[in-house]
């Protein structure tokens, strides 16, 4: 039996500078860890087969199925501000791409598989951990609808990468949109070769932003979508505690989804100045700062763009300036209409900011757990006890003033308590990748090869808005000793 991939790759048909052509380097002794069923289907492959041992060679990177076309793809970033004119994929393989169920085109891609011609010192490889987390937080992420990369696979490659010590290495098998990022774009403005923009920008239209091509202006048009996409996504990791941690220019994705899950993490208890990953010393992609980041990437699209916009520079700056401008009020709408949301408020009305922005002070000052304070405001606004909230602050009294103007807000809606709490608990999830629940999963698997704690941990974000009884410990925040303060890349 062979493993059949319906492979369309548009990709590589791009021209010869866009990538290099470069086969995974095969590994020992490949053993599957986990196969994402479902998502197969979706992108229309067999389930069945990829979980046989021909199957999971190719997760591996051992064997190459029929139609793939490998190649990593050249890029460049400004990493924590700094401009690096090739970066490219060093350890990431694009096999190729699927048209899946919705008609979209997703790209098949291997993390983990070797070096690459952009390797630079790296050794091309993943280990065990970072493996586990990107799995997990991708897929949660897509479970409470946010857009992202998802996870087709996880193997163990049999073979030890080297970091501060020896760990088990793997292989990620991700699933995007694309892996165009802004940093695709710099790689190009970097040379001066327009040509090269032009023609991207022309893929990225055709395939991610269709309905553009009518556009009288199509490159301001693209520019455009692409900040809303960007505001819209802030937003919406916001609004879930989400801190992505390295939101350099090559990790920003073109298509509007989540991408590069290294160091980041959900918050516990609400704090706008998180930082979890231990290479940001100066806070620069702090919690709150993710909005402030995103303009500043999308201004570096938007130079790379400037050739497109207008023959004259000064107009083109201009142009650009004005399309860069839309970035403020469109996380706004989509961040304050979020936020209307989690209070279980229907109607708009001039003080809901106030309101918002005074729970979410009384929550900093009294470190309140961000999504159990919101998940507990939805039961309470059922008739539930809300004294549960009220436990969740270090100062009560606090919560208890606070809560009377939000009972006399909602009092003015004619909606039902009971319909006012099902609208709340479809946006305020019960369960998040908690770190400390990631980090005990990683612990599991790597020190007694234990993958039972990452199967259930998985099943339970899968219905992160759902109460599932019987695994609310999995909602609980990390007690004190239990807590992780930072996260690493793992590279
Ligand atoms: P990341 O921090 O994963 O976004 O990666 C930043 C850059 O470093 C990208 O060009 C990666 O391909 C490259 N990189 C990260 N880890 C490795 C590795 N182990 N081997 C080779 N290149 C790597
Ligand atoms: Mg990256």
């Amino acid at each position: 039996m062979t493993v059949h991939f319906p492979f369309q790759n548009s990709y590589a048909a791009l021209p010869a500078n866009f990538f290099a052509r470069v086969a995974p380097t095969p590994v020992d002794k490949p053993r599957l860890i986990k196969l994402n069923r479902p998502l197969a289907r979706h992108l229309g492959l067999d389930p069945d087969q990829l979980a046989t041992p021909e199957g999971v060679e190719i997760l591996a990177g051992k064997a190459l199925p029929d139609g793939a076309e490998p190649i990593a793809m050249a890029y460049a970033g400004h990493q924590f501000g700094h401009f690096v004119p090739q970066l490219g994929d060093g350890r990431a393989i694009l096999l190729g791409e699927v048209i899946d169920q919705d008609g979209v085109r997703r790209d098949i891609q291997l993390k983990g598989s070797g070096p690459t011609p952009f390797s630079r010192r790296g050794d091309g490889r993943a280990a065990l951990g970072p493996v586990l987390r990107e799995y997990i937080v991708s897929e949660a992420m897509a479970a409470l609808g946010i857009p992202t990369t998802r996870s087709l696979a996880a193997v163990m490659s049999g073979e030890p990468v080297m970091r501060e010590t020896a760990l088990p290495g793997a292989v990620l098998t991700r699933v995007a949109a694309s892996h165009i990022r802004i940093g695709t774009f710099q790689y190009f403005a970097a040379r001066k070769d327009t040509e090269a923009v032009k023609r991207l920008a022309d893929h990225v239209i055709d395939r991610h932003y269709p309905s553009l091509k009518a556009a009288e202006r199509p490159y301001h048009a693209l520019l455009s979508a692409v900040v809303g996409r960007q505001a819209e996504l802030v937003a919406r990791w916001l609004l879930v505690g989400f801190i992505h941690g390295v939101m350099n220019t090559d990790n920003t994705s073109i298509s509007g989804e989540t991408i590069d899950y290294g160091p980041c993490a959900f918050m516990d208890q609400y704090d706008p100045a998180t930082v979890f990953s231990s290479i940001d010393e100066h806070g620069r992609y702090a919690y709150a700062n993710q909005p402030r980041i995103a303009l500043w990437n999308l201004t570096r699209l938007a130079e790379c763009l400037l050739p497109l916009l207008a023959d004259d520079q000064d107009k083109a700056v201009t142009e650009a300036q004005d399309l860069l401008g839309a970035f403020g009020e469109q996380f706004n709408d989509a961040y304050k209409g979020g936020l209307r949301k989690k209070l279980g408020l229907f109607t708009e009305r001039n003080d809901d900011q106030l309101l918002a922005q005074a729970l979410l002070d009384t929550m900093a000052a009294g470190r309140a757990d961000f999504t159990l304070t919101f998940r507990a405001l939805s039961a309470a606004a059922g008739g539930g006890d809300a004294g549960d909230v009220c436990a969740l602050f270090e100062e009560p009294v606090a919560f208890d003033e606070w809560a009377v103007r939000w009972r006399a807000r909602l009092a003015e809606e004619p909606q039902s308590a009971a319909e006012r709490a099902r609208a709340m608990a479809a946006v305020n999830p019960a369960f998040i990748p908690r770190n400390h629940r990631i980090e005990a999963v990683i612990q599991a698997a790597v020190t007694n090869d234990d993958y039972g704690p990452f199967e259930e941990l998985l099943s339970v974000l899968a219905a992160p808005y759902e109460d599932q009884p019987d695994f609310a410990a999995y909602a609980d925040p990390p007690r004190p000793e239990e807590r992780v303060c930072q996260t690493f890349c793992g590279t």
